[in-house]
């Protein structure tokens, strides 16, 4: 459910056509619905209403600071997995004892920084990290609440490269060796054990994987306890998939009620952390076509945004659909949508069926809201693209388009070849 509607034969974000925005900001642009994003929030979240629980958005999904608040102000906390991150979530104003900190390389400015900021955990992800924890907590006089990431060796049968619960994965502690591991961390002055955590990967379209990974967490908790070892918090991550194409991935209703039926009798207030499925079909894309060539019975359509707008089509071979901006009586022709990146690999569209794309008009590329603009770069020197957020009729720029000068940002050239 999303508010990316046709009215009559033009494309609209809630009530703005995408066109009079395109016109005004220009392409590439990413275009944000206030309304649906609000709306994901508030599904999940009521989806876990009977029992004690904390949403942490994941803030790589999309961190814009903008995105960031307008679920906080929902009552979201924040999910982040780097410093920078957890600067964002702060510069959004996030509650820090709503944040947790993921990640398996974490660096000691990162961890003191993220101590100085009093979150609610980390999720540690190796027992060297423990210790580095335990060093920086001792030196800044703080007890670090922890939960231990374990990693449940699970299948969630998704993309190779977003799947983060097999044990081939490079994330999170072997469930078999967290015991162990949970008793060094009780002997360690300066960490203080609050959870378990687990993230077994993304795009998950089944409840099976959710639920092999929540039995072998439960049986870990009560192992746990047994020891005396306290659980406060169980973060089972996040990870629900959502409908690019034809995907039929459970409700967030469905998806909570049979995580619910797992942890009702543990007494631990649960904490989930999803992206995806709060941002990816609250955000597109919009490009306009600069050409189009047609070479030995292939149809390319070059569009002015590229593999470093959106990764996922070339990173994954991702599939997102594709829209006109305003509908036409044309013909559908097999075709690439191309961007301008000198790299073959820089593919928008696949030799798939859709609408004979002229010069100059505009192309939505939709559910780009999570993992779009936080994967951008400025590879071939292309400055990153604008941010709107459209809620009803008013809409904000949250992201001003990089300039020319925002690429040579920081470079220098040193003196010495000045000489010349
Ligand atoms: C990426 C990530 C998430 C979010 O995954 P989605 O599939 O977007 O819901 C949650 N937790 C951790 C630790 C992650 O790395």
């Amino acid at each position: 459910m999303n508010y990316f509607n046709y009215r009559g034969d033009d494309l609209y974000c809630e009530d703005i056509s995408i066109e009079e925005l395109a016109e005004e900001h220009e392409t590439p642009l990413y275009i944000y619905s206030f309304g649906t994003l609000r709306r994901h929030y508030q599904v999940f979240d009521r989806a876990f209403a009977e029992v004690p629980h904390l949403v942490c958005f994941s803030a790589k999904a999309n961190s814009n600071i903008a995105i960031l608040r307008a679920l906080i102000n929902e009552g979201s906390g924040v999910d982040v997995v780097s410093g920078g991150e957890l600067y964002r979530a702060l510069k959004a104003g996030a509650d820090p004892r709503k944040i947790v900190y993921s990640g398996v390389g974490k660096r000691p400015e990162e961890i003191r920084y993220a101590l100085e900021s009093d979150i609610l955990m980390f999720n540690v992800e190796s027992s060297q990290e423990l210790e580095a924890i335990n060093d920086e907590a001792g030196a800044t006089r703080k007890k670090a609440p922890v939960a231990l990431r374990v990693n449940p060796d699970v299948d969630p049968r998704t993309h190779p490269h977003i799947s983060t619960g097999l044990k081939e994965n490079k994330f999170g502690i072997d469930i078999d060796a967290s015991l162990e591991e949970y008793l060094r961390a009780r002997e360690l002055e300066n960490i203080e054990i609050k959870g378990v955590d687990c993230h077994i990967g993304s795009q998950i379209l089944e409840l099976m994987p959710f639920l092999d990974a929540l039995r072998r967490l439960r049986d870990l908790v009560k192992c746990l306890r047994s020891e005396g070892i306290e659980i406060q918090y169980l973060d089972i991550g996040g990870g629900l998939g959502i409908t690019y194409d034809r995907e039929e991935p459970p409700h967030p209703d469905e998806y909570a009620k049979a995580v619910i039926e797992e942890v009702r009798d543990l007494d631990c207030t649960l904490i989930l952390e999803p992206g995806r499925v709060i941002a990816g079909n609250a955000g597109i894309l919009v490009a306009r076509v600069l050409f189009t060539k047609e070479r030995d019975g292939r149809n390319f359509i070059i569009v002015d945004a590229g593999m470093n707008d959106l990764l996922r089509p070339s990173f994954y071979g991702s599939y997102h659909q594709v829209l006109p901006v305003r509908k036409r009586k044309r013909e559908t022709i097999v075709a690439n949508i191309v961007g301008p990146i000198c790299e073959s690999g820089d593919f928008l569209v696949k030799n798939r069926e859709i609408p004979s794309f002229k010069r100059g008009d505009l192309v939505a590329i939709m559910s780009a809201g999570a993992y779009g603009f936080t994967m951008s770069s400025n590879y071939n020197s292309r400055p990153r693209a604008s941010e709107l957020l459209v809620s009803g009729s008013l809409a904000s720029v949250i992201k001003e388009r990089e300039t020319w000068d925002d690429l040579t940002k920081g470079e220098t050239i040193p003196e010495f070849l000045m000489r010349y």
